[in-house]
């Protein structure tokens, strides 16, 4: 959920109007770093089919980012303020002012060439420079552990940003080492130096980064190519959604094949002439394989399990259309079942309900353990309670199921937050009972195929024919309707969202059942 917190603030809006137009912006990097297509679509593609409402989690957070720049904006007090006005007028007078050495501009503009970026400040260092600053509600690096004196990686998408800055500064003839400024949700003033390489394995300057991207950014802009969607995470809450998918099902993209993403297809594309998960049910793996052993360029990254991994599913997809179990599954017996599942609001680092769907010797019962309130004691005691009914429980006679590793991750954060609640060991042991399963890491993904495009909670419980009772289920939106309750105290938004964890849990126990079932299955 990291990324959520790095949605772009209040410029964007701004930079949105200026799409018609053919510059760079700092916003159509980040877009291109989320998603490679987005900068066509945005400027090429089937306007009519973009959803025109933001989506209000994404809405939430660009207010959520706007205030924090009002807040450290207000703090910082003496600036020369550039917001408003034509870009041109702010423009000229952005240049005036750093000629004339004013020593802080917030929203100057910057314009050459094809470039346009519009730094939240732009500040006078000591050495007589000028450094672009971005305000950002998210951490400055990434990677940072709390715990340890690791400072964690400048972020990439922060990086080609403060290099778009630093660019438009250059070549406007104002002297800058290549070095910028993140000044982040704590306060920190993270200096971005440009120059420095990204890592062990991305053996590249940040610097260098950002000119591939702005030269791949710019060739889509001004429509020398166009590149194609591929279905992923990031799409949920991406305006084209819709669109793109449609795409993908017309066109029969083999990115609409679970796991098969981006970089996948434009291989099968690139090696095989591969477009259509049609053409994916004929190949040949040990043929490729034998083509492969002479040139090592050849299908680079796809080895032969993935190969038949891809074959496998586009065979279920399109001919079997049968969900396969390929190992038998031995869950455990016992008396209790909890099927669980969290909520938490990232952005502020927040949980706010523990749900369980309890399958007992008494019948089934939802409980739900839940922050009614945005304080550090509210979201102990919930925690608290949560494991107070967890150690209730016979012990050696219930199992707990759980989808993918969110729960487990939070909950380390929580016990270092908490650890008066319970300790580091007793919850690892709990975790690493294996009766504890986390059901999709553990057994959809290593142990079945599905002939649907996402092995997602929604989509597969969807498919065994359960239906959320909200109309638009989503987690994300669960986080917009807690920051609402919290706000207006309105009981129905706290319904929703105990209805909507209390379907997720529910969702869990039916997957987990079918697959049970189908394990019974003799074909
Ligand atoms: S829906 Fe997905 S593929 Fe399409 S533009 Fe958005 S992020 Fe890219």
């Amino acid at each position: 959920m990291e990324n959520f917190m790095d949605v772009q603030n209040s410029h964007i809006v701004e930079e949105l109007s200026l799409l018609k137009f053919m510059h760079i912006t700092a916003s159509k990097l980040y877009d291109y770093i989320q998603c490679p297509h987005r900068v066509w679509r945005d400027t090429y593609g089937p306007q009519e089919e973009k959803i025109k409402e933001v989506n209000p989690f994404v809405q939430l957070l660009w207010d959520r980012g706007v205030l924090y720049e009002k807040e450290v904006i207000f703090k910082i007090g003496n600036y020369l303020d550039l917001s408003k006005g034509s870009f041109e007028e702010r423009f000229n007078k952005t240049i005036e002012a750093m000629k004339n050495k004013t020593p802080l501009i917030y929203h100057g503009v910057l314009i050459k060439d094809e470039l346009l970026g519009i730094p939240d400040l732009i500040q006078l260092m000591p050495d007589g420079k000028y450094a672009p600053i971005d305000i950002k509600s998210g951490m400055g690096r990434e990677g940072v552990d709390e715990n340890s004196d690791e400072n964690g990686k400048l972020k990439e998408h922060y990086a080609v940003q403060i290099a778009l800055y630093t660019d438009a500064l250059i070549r406007l003839g104002f002297e800058n080492d290549k070095k910028g400024i993140i000044h982040d949700i704590h306060g920190n003033q993270v200096v971005y130096d440009l120059n420095s390489i990204i890592g062990k394995i991305k053996k590249i300057s940040y610097w260098d980064l950002y000119k591939d991207i702005k030269n791949k950014v710019g060739i889509l802009v001004s429509g020398q190519a166009n590149n194609k969607p591929a279905m992923a995470g990031v799409c949920k809450l991406c305006p084209w959604y819709d669109s793109c998918k449609k795409w993908v099902e017309e066109s029969d993209d083999p990115t609409g094949l679970f796991y098969v993403g981006r970089s996948k297809r434009d291989i099968l594309n690139e090696d095989l002439n591969v477009f259509k998960i049609e053409d994916i049910l004929s190949l040949n793996v040990d043929d490729l394989m034998e083509q492969k052993k002479k040139d090592k360029t050849y299908l680079k990254g796809l080895g032969r399990p993935t190969l038949e991994k891809i074959i496998m599913r586009a065979n279920i997809f399109r001919n079997t259309k049968q969900p396969v179990v390929y190992n038998e599954v031995n869950f455990p017996n016992m008396s209790y079942e909890l099927f669980f599942d969290i909520e938490d609001d990232p952005t502020q680092e927040f949980v706010y309900l523990h749900g369980v769907y309890e399958r007992g010797p008494k019948g089934e019962r939802f409980l739900d353990f839940t922050a009614k309130n945005l304080t550090q004691e509210a979201e102990k005691e919930a925690w608290s309670k949560f494991w107070k009914y967890i150690k209730s429980l016979p012990q050696d006679d219930f199992s707990v199921y759980y989808y993918a590793s969110h729960e487990k991750s939070t909950y380390r954060k929580l016990q270092k937050k908490y650890p008066e609640i319970i300790t580091e060991n007793e919850l690892e042991n709990f975790f690493d009972n294996p009766h504890v399963i986390d059901l999709y890491t553990n057994i959809i993904f290593k142990n079945t195929d599905w002939p649907v495009g996402s092995y997602s909670l929604k989509a597969l419980a969807q498919y065994c024919g359960f239906f959320w009772r909200d109309e638009t289920p989503s987690g994300a939106l669960s986080i917009q309707w807690f920051n609402e309750y919290i706000e207006k105290k309105d009981n129905k938004l706290l319904e929703r969202i105990l209805l909507y964890n209390e379907d997720d849990c529910k969702a869990t126990m039916v997957l987990k059942d079918k697959i049970k079932e189908i394990n019974n299955i003799v074909y």
